[in-house]
C-alpha cells in the first residue's frame, strides 16, 4: 500500500463545482493521488474550501480538504506535477495551455481542447494508445508539460457500445437521442422551475460534441495524428428531470451484417486492455450487458463499478438501421471527474509524468 506521503501530490482546479466536488471525493481515497491545492473562482477564492463549496455529493468533505485555503486560478497550483481541471469551457483554454507551457501535467474534463489535433481524448478502455500523441504535443508546443482530456459526458456513455460495434462489424451511421441528467449542467443548473415535470429539448452546444468526439475517440493514431473514425452521427439531446446519469438511445447501421446473438456475444466478451485492466478506477466490468427488458434504469445502474461501468440493454433489430440498444452512464463518476482520474492513472502508468519528477517528490511503488 501506499502511504499518504509517498502519494503524488495534485492540485484540482475549480474544486468547489459538481465536477470539482466528484474529484476531491474520489481522490480522498485514491492510492496514487492525494490533493493539496484548490482553485476556484474569484467568489470562492481566499475562503477554507468547507466555506466556499456547496457540498452536493454524497458523503462528507474530506477533512484533508475542508481546511485547504482556495487559492485564485490563476495563482501557481504548487508543487505538484498533476493538476485536474473541472473548469468551465470559458476559461479552460487559457489556464490548462498556460499550465502545460510551465510542464503541468493537465487533465481535463473541459470540452475546451478536445478537438485540438495533438491533444488526447481518452477514455483508457476505449483507446489507450492515443496516449502517446503526448509526444507530438510536446515536440509542437515546445513544452515538457501536457494536456490530456476525457470526453463530453454524454458521449463517455455511448463510446462503449459503439467500440464494441465498431471493432466487430465496422459502423457506418449512428442515431443517438440522450436523456441527460441535470448534474450535467452543473450547480446549481437549470431552475427547478424549468426542468421539474418537464424535458427539456436543448442543451446548448451538446450535439456538436456528440456528433465530433466519437469519430476522435475510435479514431487511429498514426504520425503523430489521430485519422478519425469514418462514420457519421445524428444526435439529438435532451434534459430530464434526473439527479444523474446519462441515457442513451441508438440505432446503428453497421458495415456487415450481423445477427443479435453475435452482438450481444460482443458486449459480453469485452474486456479492458492489458495495462489499463490494473489501473485503481478501471471496474472490473466496463460494459455491464442487461438481459431484461426494462433495464438498464438511470436510478438502478449508475452506480455500477462504482459508477465506473456503462450498462448496456434493450439490444435488438432496428427496421431502420441494423441494431438499437440502450446505454446508460454516471456522467459526473465515469463521464467526469472518475474518467479523468483513470486518464491521469493510465498517463502515470504510461510513464509521461517522468520517473525524475516521481522521484524528486519521493513517490515510491504506486499501489493498485
Ligand atoms: P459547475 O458546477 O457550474 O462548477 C463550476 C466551477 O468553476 C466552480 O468551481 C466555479 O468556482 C469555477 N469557476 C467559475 N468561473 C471560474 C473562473 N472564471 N475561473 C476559475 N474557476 C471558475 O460546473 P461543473 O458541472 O462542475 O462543470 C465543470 C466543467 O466540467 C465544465 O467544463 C463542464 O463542461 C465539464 N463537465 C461537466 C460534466 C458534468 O456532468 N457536470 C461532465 C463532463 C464534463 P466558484 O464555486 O468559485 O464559482
Amino acid at each position: 500500500m501506499s502511504s499518504s506521503n509517498n502519494k503524488i501530490p495534485v492540485a484540482v482546479l475549480a474544486a468547489t463545482g459538481t465536477v470539482g466536488q466528484r474529484f476531491v471525493s474520489l481522490l480522498a481515497e485514491h492510492p496514487w493521488f492525494k490533493v493539496v491545492a484548490v482553485t476556484a473562482s474569484e467568489r470562492s477564492a481566499g475562503q477554507r474550501y468547507a466555506d466556499a463549496a456547496s457540498w452536493v455529493v454524497p458523503g462528507e468533505i474530506p477533512p484533508g480538504v475542508a481546511d485547504l485555503v482556495v487559492r485564485p486560478t490563476d495563482a501557481d497550483p504548487g508543487d505538484v506535477p498533476l493538476v485536474f481541471s473541472a473548469l468551465p469551457g470559458s476559461v479552460a483554454r487559457e489556464v490548462e495551455l498556460a499550465l502545460a507551457a510551465r510542464g503541468y501535467a493537465v487533465c481535463s474534463n473541459a470540452s475546451a481542447l478536445r478537438m485540438e489535433p495533438d491533444v488526447p481524448l481518452i477514455v483508457p478502455e476505449i483507446n489507450p494508445d492515443h496516449i502517446h500523441l503526448i509526444k507530438a504535443q510536446r515536440e509542437m508546443r515546445g513544452w515538457s508539460g501536457s494536456i490530456i482530456t476525457a470526453p463530453n459526458c454524454a458521449v463517455t456513455g455511448f463510446i462503449f457500445p459503439l467500440k464494441v460495434l465498431h471493432e466487430a462489424f465496422g459502423i457506418e451511421k449512428v442515431n443517438v437521442v440522450t436523456m441527460q441528467a441535470i448534474s450535467g449542467a452543473g450547480y446549481p443548473g437549470v431552475s427547478s422551475f424549468d426542468i421539474l415535470d418537464n424535458v427539456i429539448p436543448f442543451i446548448s452546444g451538446e450535439e456538436d460534441k456528440l456528433e465530433t468526439e466519437p469519430a476522435k475517440l475510435l479514431g487511429k493514431l498514426a504520425d503523430g495524428k489521430i485519422d478519425p473514425a469514418g462514420f457519421i452521427i445524428s444526435p439529438q439531446v435532451n434534459r430530464v428531470p434526473l439527479m444523474d446519469g446519462h441515457l442513451a438511445a441508438l440505432s446503428v447501421k453497421l458495415a456487415k451484417d450481423a445477427g443479435m446473438d453475435e452482438v450481444r456475444e460482443a458486449f459480453g466478451s469485452f474486456v479492458a486492455p492489458e495495462g489499463v485492466r490494473d489501473l485503481p478506477s478501471t471496474p472490473e466490468r466496463p460494459v455491464i450487458l442487461r438481459s431484461e427488458d426494462d433495464r438498464p434504469q438511470p436510478r438502478r445502474d449508475r452506480d455500477a463499478g462504482n459508477g465506473m461501468s456503462v450498462s448496456v440493454g434493450r439490444v435488438r433489430p432496428c427496421p431502420v438501421f441494423d441494431v438499437k440498444l440502450v446505454s446508460l452512464v454516471h456522467n459526473t463518476l465515469r463521464g467526469a471527474a472518475g474518467g479523468a482520474i483513470q486518464n491521469a492513472e493510465w498517463l502515470v502508468a504510461s510513464g509521461y509524468l517522468g520517473e525524475q519528477t516521481l522521484e524528486r517528490l519521493h513517490v515510491g511503488t504506486l499501489a493498485r
